[in-house]
């Protein structure tokens, strides 16, 4: 910290990390940026990183991961939400004739794997977990039974009240199989509404469009379920009317149907019997309104707030894990060890192979996109960072980083290497200090 303070170079140091937004693993790039004039091939301007502090440039590494670095996670909240509730109530390119559409918040949840310790209330008050009077006996010998008023932080919630009852097998399946569950949910959503309109199902998209919204949510068992914002639009998506017929009762039978019948097939395996996976029976649906229960910012806010969580707060590990490491030594909660072991083994399955669950047995087996949306629902991440950009490039060019020329007569050649990653301990702590009140400060748009 006392050689960073003192350093010559200090204040453009400090500049970088204030760019960075405070990123806490930030990238290390070395390189260079020319500028030639197209017509005489002239060099009008050079950027390097030499003369920047240790020769590199730092980038926010843009990770959606609050584990990991709560700045950048923090802007992907911060867009995510902006997103959201554009498909909701317009701005950002999606008119405000949009509330108008049929819009429903509809969760999908997985089925039971075994009971789990559980945090219960009742008007605010804390009620007993599982507690059976006449509580069976499991064949380990272990009372299926549980009276403690577990807080909403106890860290025994979501674990197996009998881990060798519990179907580790079927919680990592399921977790695997949920993005093709969820593609044959989308399919027969579109078949049953095809007709209810009396339409082909070829035919639909001159109608209508069913456009989503989903984010994945790992609950404390390590199962996945989908909070999904479900839409109904022209067929030139949210500038255009429905069809009359396409309301939103309409669209809550159609979910409902879906939700119930598609399915989902594991075949029979060495010792295993093929298991058949369906959604779980606790399926949930309510139409968002602007001045009704559930408001689009409250969707919004909560979209936005999974889209930064991932399988790690349920005690596993934020990256991947190689079948040959030792488990023991990364300190897991007994509960997660056994999935992610569970992941490994069934991996390791030739048959299994498409699941590629040894890779994804750090999320648990799913190997999803937590925060999705169909290609009409409105702006896209990519529209938000590119606006961004363009306003940091005009600072750029106001700070006199870059040349203000016309883009149509300016040759730009761009030379970047990898150079590393993160701070050291001491940096650490004076970007913590420098940027303390302002996460994604840098990312104003
Ligand atoms: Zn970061
Ligand atoms: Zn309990
Ligand atoms: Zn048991």
């Amino acid at each position: 910290m006392i050689a960073r303070l003192n350093s010559p170079d200090y204040d453009r140091w400090a500049a970088q990390i204030h760019r960075t937004g405070g990123c806490r693993q930030p990238i290390h790039l070395r390189g260079k940026v020319d500028h030639y004039d197209r017509a005489t091939g002239q060099l009008l301007h050079r950027y390097t990183t030499r003369t920047e502090p240790e020769g590199v440039l730092r980038v926010p590494c843009k990770t959606r991961r609050a584990s990991r670095c709560p700045s950048c996670a923090e802007v992907y909240r911060a867009d995510t939400y902006h997103l959201i509730r554009a498909g909701l109530i317009g701005g950002k390119g999606v008119p405000n004739t949009v509330t108008s559409h049929p819009t429903l918040f509809v969760t999908l949840t997985a089925p039971s794997f075994g009971t789990v310790h559980a945090h219960r209330e009742q008007g605010g008050k804390a009620l007993p977990c599982h507690p059976r009077r006449d509580a069976e006996t499991c064949p380990h010998g272990r009372v299926m039974s549980c009276t403690t008023k577990h807080n909403a932080d106890d860290a025994r919630l979501g674990e197996p009240l009998c881990p060798d009852c519990y179907d580790h097998t079927g919680s990592v399946l399921f977790n695997a199989l949920a993005p093709l569950l969820w593609k044959r949910f989308a399919d027969s959503l579109r078949r049953h509404l095809a007709k209810r309109g009396v339409l082909a199902l070829k035919d639909l998209r001159h109608h209508l469009t069913v456009s989503f919204a989903k984010v994945a949510e790992y609950q404390r068992r390590g199962v996945v379920h989908f909070h999904a914002v479900i839409r109904l639009d022209g067929p030139g998506g949210p500038t255009e009317s429905p069809p009359t017929w396409a309301t939103a009762d309409t669209l809550t039978q159609a979910v409902r149907h879906a939700a119930r019948v598609v399915s989902a097939l594991v075949p029979a395996i060495d010792d295993q019997p093929a298991r058949l996976f369906k959604w779980g029976t606790q399926l949930d649906i309510r139409p968002i309104t602007v001045d009704g229960d559930l408001t689009e910012q409250a969707v919004a806010g909560y979209v936005a707030k999974y889209a930064t969580k991932a399988a790690e707060c349920v005690g596993t590990l934020d990256r991947r894990i190689n079948p040959l490491d030792n488990l023991d030594a990364f300190n897991l909660r007994d509960h997660a060890r056994r999935l992610i072991t569970e992941c490994l083994r069934l991996g390791a399955i030739d048959d299994l192979a498409d699941l590629r669950l040894t890779q994804w047995a750090h999320m648990l087996g799913f190997r999803g996109h937590f925060s999705t949306r169909s290609r009409h629902y409105g702006p896209t991440l990519g529209d938000l960072r590119a606006a961004r950009e363009h306003h940091a490039r005009d600072h750029d060019v106001t700070t006199g980083r870059l040349p203000l020329f016309d883009d149509d007569t300016v040759l730009v050649i761009s030379e970047w290497t990898y150079a590393g990653k993160g701070h050291s301990a001491g940096d650490l702590l004076l970007v913590a200090a420098l940027t303390r009140n302002s996460p994604g400060a840098a990312h104003e748009r």
